[in-house]
């Protein structure tokens, strides 16, 4: 058995008491953590430990990203700044670009760029995601995967709802994994019908696996539902009986008060995009509200293309404040409900607080270390405050999930960033060429 001992720093456990350790110290069996508490006192218990130096920095649960593309990375800054970028711009782009390849070279930037800032669970949604699933197992991180389905063909599906039988191989073949959990993606309300919707509502509820949808988050979205159904997606979802506590919806950034008692009801948990909403100028999403009608609620980054950045401590960052500024109030949305979102609040929307996002006993050891002697972050008197408002993801520089150490020092230990840089550099040229003819 192997034995890890994280010392020398301030643990936020972020258990049910947000109980802050000083001079605290961890101890870690093989994947789980078996004993928190006085740095001296545990020290002197264990001595067979590989030892890991908090170098008096911030000790916490791992980041969780709760809603993102990760192959997208490929895309980023391609066709900025234009009006309905998805229609436009994304779609017919993968259609003709999308293969095995540019799946594995963009999942394994973007998760060398998590792991950097300290993400340790992911969770994603895109074609051939048995690849991304690969790639997943290299680098060492947890992921909830789902491969899209939509009403029209795909890059890896001729026929329109393909998704569907790749999503229950895929399922079967990841379904006992330790660090993939597989899930099933109808990619949104305006790209699948109600008939196709509650078929794979039975599949998610035959395998037990999370459903991942785009829901309420496009203006033709809403106009669409109004027009056809006198209803917004989320009052026809329900009307279907599509909702459950399975489904996890990315934005729900036209949500109204009548479809926050639905999501409630149904217990549909919502994950905020805050950073890439902004950037295609939808409604900042209802999340304190969400959160005072107690909904479950987790953060994330969204594709590299539509968020660009693949950190969450930048999405706490524009949650605090896109919020004080939707509700005109600075003093909610706080640092400690930011970091309570990136981190246990996420693993609950996503289905995993049993196993990940505070540091208790029994609990997998996905715990990274913040590097608090930096001009940013000094002076200190407030850890949250200074992660949410201060912090930048360079400032993480030791992240382990399942008890193994993906960076340390800001070396990846997984992966070789050189490696990573050439290949995407090929498929830079790959892809500008493809778009020039
Ligand atoms: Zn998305």
């Amino acid at each position: 058995m192997s034995y890890k001992c994280i010392y020398n720093g301030t643990i936020l456990t972020m258990n049910e008491d947000r109980h802050i350790i000083e001079k605290g110290a961890i101890i870690i069996r093989d994947r789980e953590i078996i004993e928190i508490g006085d740095c001296k006192e545990l020290l002197s218990k264990y001595h067979d430990c590989e030892m890991i130096d908090g170098k008096g920095g911030i000790i916490m649960p791992g980041f969780i990203n709760g809603h993102c593309h990760v192959s997208m990375s490929l895309f980023r800054t391609l066709g900025e700044d234009v009006p309905d970028r998805l229609r436009k711009y994304i779609f017919p782009l993968e259609e003709n670009i999308v293969d095995e390849k540019l799946v594995r070279v963009g999942a394994k930037l973007s998760m060398a760029e998590m792991i950097l800032g300290g993400v340790t669970t992911f969770v994603d949604m895109y074609y051939y995601e048995d690849e991304v699933a690969k790639v997943t197992k290299e680098m060492g991180m947890r992921a909830i995967l789902g491969e899209s389905v939509l009403n029209k063909k795909t890059p890896d599906s001729h026929k329109p709802y393909g998704g569907i039988d790749y999503s229950i191989n895929f399922i079967e073949k990841w379904k006992k994994d330790d660090l993939i959990i597989p899930a099933i993606g109808p990619h949104a309300t305006y790209t699948n019908d109600g008939e196709h919707l509650l078929k794979i509502k039975d599949i998610a509820h035959k395998y037990d696996v999370p459903i991942l949808m785009h829901l309420s988050e496009m203006d033709f979205e809403i106009e669409r539902f109004k027009n056809e159904y006198g209803k917004t997606p989320i009052e026809y979802l329900d009307s279907i009986g599509f909702l459950c506590e399975k489904l996890i919806g990315a934005h729900c950034v036209y949500t109204t008060d009548n479809d926050m008692e639905i999501l409630k009801k149904n217990r549909v948990s919502v994950i905020h995009n805050v950073g890439a909403n902004a950037k295609s100028a939808r409604p900042i999403a209802p999340i304190h509200r969400m959160l005072k009608k107690d909904i479950s609620v987790g953060i994330g980054t969204d594709g590299p293309m539509s968020g660009n950045h693949q950190d969450i401590i930048s999405v706490m960052h524009q949650y605090t404040k896109f919020q004080k500024v939707r509700e005109g109030d600075r003093s909610i949305a706080s640092a400690l409900s930011a970091v309570e979102l990136g981190t246990i609040r996420g693993a609950k929307a996503i289905g995993l607080d049993k196993i990940i996002g505070s540091i208790e006993v029994g609990k997998r050891a996905d715990i990274i270390i913040i590097d608090t002697n930096t001009p940013n972050m000094l002076p200190l008197y407030d850890y949250y405050a200074g992660i949410v408002y201060g912090a930048y993801a360079s400032n993480v520089t030791m992240t382990m999930v399942n008890g193994k150490v993906l960076m340390k020092d800001r070396k990846l230990l997984t992966t070789e960033l050189s490696h990573i840089y050439d290949e995407v550099s090929q498929m830079k040229d790959i892809i500008l060429n493809m778009i020039k003819s």
